[in-house]
């Protein structure tokens, strides 16, 4: 087989015998039906054009052993795909798995620069997909060093190395063999034999190759052979299988906690100090009919690469399938309520009730954390003085593709005093986000429950007494939420409900109040005023006696309020319809433009997964990925 000469080939025995019977983490096969998986290494882009191509055509889907660190380049095995190329990949239902970072070769490179590259690896996948993880690896080049088989095995549910055999009897989760189909030269009856053995012994054979080209590289095999294989394989009675799949049906230890809140891949290696335990954290989720966004949620509070949390999801009587996606996830970690429709506030009553976090996260069921949103915020504890210090974060506004979420610094994206926040809320009309607050166990019980008559507004209302009992907020750049805007069903959104309409008075009314017992000043009345000013519209004309306690408010602040403004493009409505056809004119033409918007986007998120070149860049792939089919 080998051309190498003699002390090498006994030095790579030596090295593939003490590796293979070391550290191993057994596991017997017992299926009743002999599984094939098809992976690729490093991977060339053919792999993904070609045979991903070919094995979606057989109804199959393979496995893409990724080093991130390789993307665009050319190499021994080809020209290794492009980020854009991931979109693709994952789309077709394929998965992603782990080949470290910079392709080091397992043997030759020192464990712990090895380990390193596997999180450089993860963190790089991260950047792209904020909630994927690796959850198989396959080591690149060789076997590993005893001592980096050892180090790594806890990363993983499973990691591949080679030795052109199929799986079966009592394997080895640490080591699981594979058969390179390259080295078949070829010869497809070597390989028919092959799964026919599989198929006798009831086994689990994993195929490896790189590209796949009529003119491939050594490494790799013509897009023919290929397929005449994958054919064989899919007429053998062999389920085919990606290698997360294969592992989930097979049932091995871990698969269960591995989808939700196992992290697989550990955000940074920090040695922790003994004894110490780092503070709890409660990421608290009210869902109404959210069903096409509670996964991807989910999927973000349990990524957080902060590992000490809980997660509480409130089901506030959804009546579409919101319950049963959050049953799914239900683990140690994560929790559900259900409670009959009471609404937000009362659901996030609820959670907090049930929450035992030193730190409170809340999230809203359709917006998304960054992996290191919390873990950023906890960082700079150490940097603040009290426990009465309200943290908060960067957002951004997205509508259906996340990494096109748009972060504009505002006046409140500062370490400020409550009183300085609240008047450039309140005189400026700015706001920030319910996601972007860290809030600490004291800082929560001292500031009380949630107000249950606020229909919109309620977090605005809430984090106002939040900030009054603060000793003021610290802004932690780098710490992200993504922030699903827009929509006029959306708590936010007054429009037209007269309750709503009472609620957001009321809500009004007590920012005045909060503002004022904090400091009754020129500048602080001059803020409440432009405050009152800017939200008369939401009540006039139709609420004429909102309007007028609204003017009386506005007296006792010592000034005084004129008519709203209306666009001048609604102008000439008033002038012949009057001011009710007027607003309700803008209020219709706002909502024809959020749908339309929102059209526009879910169009483009579209498009993109048709792949039409749009020229992205690599940090702006559209979808929130799923690593392997379910
Ligand atoms: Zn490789």
């Amino acid at each position: 087989m080998s051309n190498l000469p003699f002390w090498p080939r006994l030095l790579g025995y030596i090295q593939r015998r003490t590796t293979t019977s070391v550290w191993r983490r057994p596991f017997v096969l017992n299926q009743r039906c002999p599984i094939i998986s098809f992976t690729f290494d490093d991977f060339p882009r053919s792999a993904l054009t070609v045979g991903g191509k070919i094995l979606v055509r057989h109804g199959a889907t393979g496995t893409y052993y990724v080093s991130l660190g390789l993307a665009g380049k050319q190499t021994a095995s080809g020209q290794i795909f492009f980020p854009e190329d991931l979109n693709t990949l994952v789309e077709e239902g394929h998965e992603l798995g782990c080949h470290t970072f910079s392709h080091c070769d397992s043997w030759a490179t020192a464990t712990r620069t090895f380990e390193n590259s596997i999180i450089q690896n993860h963190a790089a996948l991260a950047r792209l997909f904020p909630y994927a993880e690796f959850k198989t690896f396959s080591y690149p080049i060789s076997l590993p060093r005893p001592h980096t088989k050892a180090r790594i095995a806890d990363y993983f549910l499973g990691c591949r190395g080679g030795g052109q055999t199929f799986n079966k009897g009592k394997i080895d989760l640490n080591q699981l063999s594979a058969y390179f189909l390259e080295k078949s030269r070829g010869n497809l009856q070597v390989v028919k034999d092959l799964i026919d053995r599989n198929r006798e012994a009831c086994g689990w054979l994993i195929f490896a190759t790189h590209d796949l080209a009529e003119n491939h590289t050594p490494f790799g095999c013509t897009p023919g052979f290929f397929e005449q294989v994958v054919r064989y394989a899919a007429n053998s009675g062999a389920e085919i299988l990606t290698v997360v799949d294969a592992l989930e049906s097979l049932g091995v230890p871990g698969h269960e906690t591995a989808k939700s809140n196992r992290p697989r891949v550990r955000a940074e290696v920090r040695p922790m100090a003994s004894g110490k335990k780092e503070p709890l954290v409660s990421i608290l989720i009210p869902a109404f009919n959210a069903q096409d966004w509670i996964s991807d949620t989910l999927h973000s509070a349990i990524g957080q690469t902060w590992e000490r949390k809980e997660i509480i999801i409130v089901d506030d009587g959804s009546t579409d399938s919101t319950l049963d996606i959050a049953r799914r996830f239900e683990t140690g970690t994560v929790r559900v309520i259900e409670q009959q429709n009471q609404g937000a506030a009362s659901a996030r009553n609820t959670a907090l009730s049930h929450s035992q976090g030193d730190y409170i996260q809340w999230l809203d069921a359709d917006d998304l954390l960054a992996p290191d949103k919390i873990a950023r915020q906890m960082a700079e504890l150490d940097r603040v003085a009290s426990r009465r210090t309200l943290l908060s974060s960067e957002f951004g506004k997205f509508l259906h593709s996340w990494p096109r979420a748009q972060f504009i610094r505002t006046g409140l994206w500062e370490d400020l005093s409550p009183v300085e926040w609240l008047l450039r809320k309140m005189g400026d009309n700015l706001y920030m986000q319910t996601a972007t607050w860290l809030v600490s166990r004291e800082l929560s019980e001292s500031s009380g429950l949630w107000n249950t008559k606020m229909l919109s507004d309620d977090d605005g209302e809430y984090f106002c007494r939040v900030l009054l009992k603060s000793d003021g907020t610290r802004f932690v750049a780098g710490s992200k939420v993504y922030y699903r805007g827009f929509r006029s069903n959306s708590l936010a959104y007054v429009g037209r409900s007269d309750r709503k309409r009472e609620a957001l008075w009321l809500s009004m009314q007590l920012h005045i109040n909060y503002l004022r017992s904090l400091e009754d000043s020129q500048r602080t009345r001059e803020a409440c005023r432009a405050y009152l000013q800017r939200n008369l519209i939401n009540f006039y004309p139709e609420r004429s006696d909102i309007v007028r306690e609204a003017e009386q408010v506005a007296k006792d602040l010592g000034g005084e309020l004129c008519p709203p403004y209306l666009s001048w493009k609604y102008a000439w409505i008033k002038k012949t319809f009057g001011w009710e056809v007027a607003k309700n004119t803008a209020i219709q033409m706002r909502e024809v433009r959020w749908s339309v918007e929102n059209a526009l986007d879910k169009t483009m998120s579209r498009l993109r997964d048709k792949n039409i070149p749009l020229a992205l860049s690599d940090t702006q792939l559209t979808h929130v990925p799923r690593l392997h089919r379910r």
